[in-house]
């Protein structure tokens, strides 16, 4: 099963991504993941995405596609795949279509899932993330159990540098201007579900089911 996730930042891809990747034993591709590690371990790609995630612009197409198709040539992508994250630009959504046409693939569920911006706003600058494990926390809607410290693996929660104030502004208004055009590129193919992020990520989860199937 070939999959991607679309939606705002803080629209929980994230942790419906964990979900259905559990589920459905697929890779979770996320390119804001790939280039966090980059980050942590201060490769070049590392840097060079740096300067436009700390703004919250987006990475250069060209980058992006190449480190996302690298990734889809992976042997555990055979059995299918998460998308989470990219693709962002139409840009990267045609180059995206012609690598899978290329390899004999398609994608069969885009997901989209929104919620409106005060939400999202409070949702990622509250976000906490742990620095060991990756579970994210949020200080009022879902606190860990001893301030600032992982339920799971006691690992120290940080804040993500692009989760502050400003810079979340700003990544909404990237979405609304560089992603958004990216629904109606996937209502025209005919394969996009639109989901409503603020009903609860059980609710959420079991109706992605529905799609997918069990
Ligand atoms: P979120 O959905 O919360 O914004 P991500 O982890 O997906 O978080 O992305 C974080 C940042 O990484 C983005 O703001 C952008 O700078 C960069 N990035 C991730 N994926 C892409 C992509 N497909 N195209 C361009 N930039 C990307
Ligand atoms: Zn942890």
């Amino acid at each position: 099963m070939n999959l991607i996730l679309l939606g705002p930042p803080g629209a929980g891809k994230g942790t419906q991504a964990s979900k259905i990747v559990e589920k459905y034993n697929i890779p979770h591709i996320s390119t804001g993941d790939i280039f966090r590690k980059n980050i942590s371990e201060g490769t070049r790609l590392g840097k060079k995405a740096k300067e436009y995630m700390d703004k919250g612009e987006l990475v250069p197409d060209s980058l992006v596609i190449e480190i996302a198709t690298d990734r889809l040539l992976e042997k555990d992508t055979e059995k299918g795949f998460l998308l989470d994250g990219f693709p962002r630009t139409v840009e990267q959504a045609v180059a995206l279509d012609a690598f899978l046409r290329e390899h004999g693939k398609a994608i069969d569920h885009v997901l989209d899932i929104d919620v409106d911006k005060d939400e999202l706003i409070t949702r990622l600058i509250g976000r906490r993330v742990c620095s060991s494990c990756g579970k994210t926390y949020h200080v009022t809607n879902m606190p860990p159990k001893v301030e600032g410290e992982c339920d799971a693996c006691q690992g120290e929660l940080m804040q993500r540098a692009d989760d502050t104030k400003g810079t979340v502004e700003n990544r909404i208004e990237v979405y609304n201007r560089q992603t958004k055009p990216l629904l109606d590129y996937y209502d025209k193919l005919g394969n996009i579900a639109h989901l409503d992020g603020a009903i609860g990520l059980e609710t959420l989860f079991a109706q992605i089911v529905d799609i997918l199937g069990e």
